[in-house]
């Protein structure tokens, strides 16, 4: 049987003239681990996988030396039609090796997916990023060696490393994050790097009747549920929101069976009867999870540990997920393939609740501009109770037309996100599909539990969020810059702490 998740979910690489090596694997995504060690020219290549039982699929060889991958794509059939000569690769790493050696880095132009990748090759090293970044990619990268890691954690021993055309990682001096969309091709003797974008948020909106829009939306939604539902059945984490019932619905039509969907609350909110009517509604197996509030907040560590974000109100969206993540346990046959309805609401602005059609679009290229390096689609979030995520709506065509429409297709009609809405109009139930968005941070109670413990700490109102982020850095600064495991980490002890600093008089 082919597995169902992708043959690796994160790597450690390491491409060194010297031949030695030195930095211990270490991630916050479950897995089985595999070493591999590839000649490439003057250098060499030693790669630790995180992978799900085929790492030989995650491995290829290039004309000049070999590639690493993480991750999946979901435009194969497009991809492999490209090759000369009718080839059917065998794996994704084996069709990007195949891409790479007729394109070179402009391969990397043509792939939807969610992936890291990188190749060894001819002196060169060469990084690569999906058009969201989706899967973080971080290097250190000095003269004679290139290392490049899923996590920054895998990197916090690395020796300093020269300045890069990327984001600094804090506390972590020669670390950096590689852009979304971005390919860095290095070379390795003197670390010089020249970076390439291979995808941008597109600046210009399209006029489109509705009927034109409301099926664009539709159609390349469905594609992007059908390329990510794999073989087994597919699970879906569903809120009763119209964003992931959306996901839920069009993943139900598209499998031969009943699929599986999870709602989590905790002891003082939750969306279980929404999430029922849309399970109900796609016969699915459904499941409400509750988890009490102070086990939620037990779990901040740990979501900040996966996701590596630094941003207190994105680390409350990820909490209760990564939550529910740990909840779900790993299930005898290994890690499930779970479909989230997450940044949705990034390209069609749901969050913002405005009705004002510039500042609507204000507020999407603003939301479109600064997501790099956030991490919300980190594939470590589900990846530390051993799962693989998968986001449809950011899908790179999916994403390329919810971002471009124009707001009037986004507000329309007295709705938020009217071209979906319209869209799912015939598939789910009128009261889905109307639904008035609420976050899952709003919906789960976590941003009121997190505003507690932390007023309890003394801290008044209006330095609560401040707070948050100094909180949200602290555990960072444990548990990726130190290095410790986040059950080491005490969420109320740290609040604390910092609360002390910041009202002197408290504790
Ligand atoms: P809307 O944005 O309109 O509320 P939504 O609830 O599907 O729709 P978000 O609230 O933005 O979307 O949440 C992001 C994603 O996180 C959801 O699409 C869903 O996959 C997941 N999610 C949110 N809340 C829950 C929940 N209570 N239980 C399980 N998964 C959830
Ligand atoms: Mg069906
Ligand atoms: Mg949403
Ligand atoms: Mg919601």
């Amino acid at each position: 049987m082919e597995p169902n998740l992708p043959a690796a979910t994160g790597f450690l690489a390491d491409v060194r003239q010297d031949g030695g090596r030195t930095l211990a694997p270490v991630f916050a995504a479950l897995g089985a681990r595999d070493r591999w060690q590839e000649r490439t020219g003057d250098a060499v290549l030693h790669a630790d996988l995180v992978h799900s039982g085929t790492p030989a699929g995650a491995r290829a060889r290039t004309r000049g030396g070999a590639l690493v991958f993480a991750g999946e794509l979901y435009n194969r059939d497009e991809l492999v039609g490209l090759l000369p000569g009718g080839a059917s690769p065998d794996s994704d790493a084996t069709l990007v090796a195949a891409l790479f050696a007729v394109y070179d880095v402009h391969a990397f132009r043509l792939l939807n997916g969610r992936f890291a990748a990188l190749i060894a090759d001819s002196g060169r090293a060469v990084l690569a990023t999906d058009h969201a970044g989706s899967v973080p990619l971080y290097a250190s990268v000095a003269p004679g060696r290139v290392l490049a890691a899923t996590e920054a954690k895998a990197l916090r021993t690395a020796p300093r490393g020269r300045p890069l055309p990327a984001r600094p990682v804090r506390r972590l001096p020669g670390t950096h994050q590689v852009p979304a969309g971005t390919v860095l091709d290095i070379a390795v003797a003197t670390a010089s790097c020249l970076p390439h974008r291979t995808w941008t948020p597109p600046l210009a909106r399209r006029v489109m009747p509705e009927e034109e829009a409301v099926d664009a939306v539709r159609r390349t939604l469905e594609r992007a549920v059908a390329a990510r539902t794999g073989r087994g059945t597919p699970l879906v984490v569903l809120s009763g929101g119209i964003d992931s019932s959306t996901v839920a619905a069009l993943a139900a039509r598209r499998s031969t069976g009943p699929i599986d969907t999870v709602s989590m609350g905790t002891d003082e909110a939750d969306e279980f009867p929404q999430a029922r009517v849309v399970a109900r509604h796609v016969g699915s197996t459904h499941r409400d999870v509750t988890i009490p509030a102070d086990e939620l907040l037990s779990r901040l560590p740990h979501t900040v540990w996966a996701s590596e974000c630094l941003d207190p109100d994105i680390v409350e969206y990820l909490l209760p997920l990564t939550a529910l993540y740990l909840r779900l346990g790993r299930g005898g046959d290994g890690g499930r393939r779970i479909l989230t309805g997450y940044g949705a609401d990034i390209p069609l602005g749901g969050m913002h609740r405005e009705s004002r059609l510039p500042q609507l679009d204000t507020a999407v290229c603003h939301d479109m501009d600064t997501f790099d390096g956030l991490n919300e689609m980190a594939p470590a979030l589900s990846g530390v109770a051993g799962h693989w995520s998968t986001h449809p709506y950011w899908d790179r065509d999916v994403l390329d037309v919810l971002v471009s429409l124009e707001a009037g297709l986004k507000r329309r009609h007295g709705r938020d996100k009217w071209v979906l809405r319209a869209a799912m109009d015939d598939v789910l139930p009128h009261e889905v599909v109307v639904r008035p968005k609420l976050g899952v941070h709003e919906g789960s109670g976590t941003t009121s539990s997190f505003s507690r413990l932390v007023r309890d700490a003394g801290v008044p109102r209006d330095l609560v969020h401040r707070v948050k982020g100094l909180v949200v850095q602290a555990i960072f600064d444990r548990v990726v810059v130190e290095g410790r495991h986040p059950d080491e980490v005490a969420t109320g002890a740290v609040v604390e702490r910092v609360a002390g600093h910041v009202v002197p008089g408290t504790r």
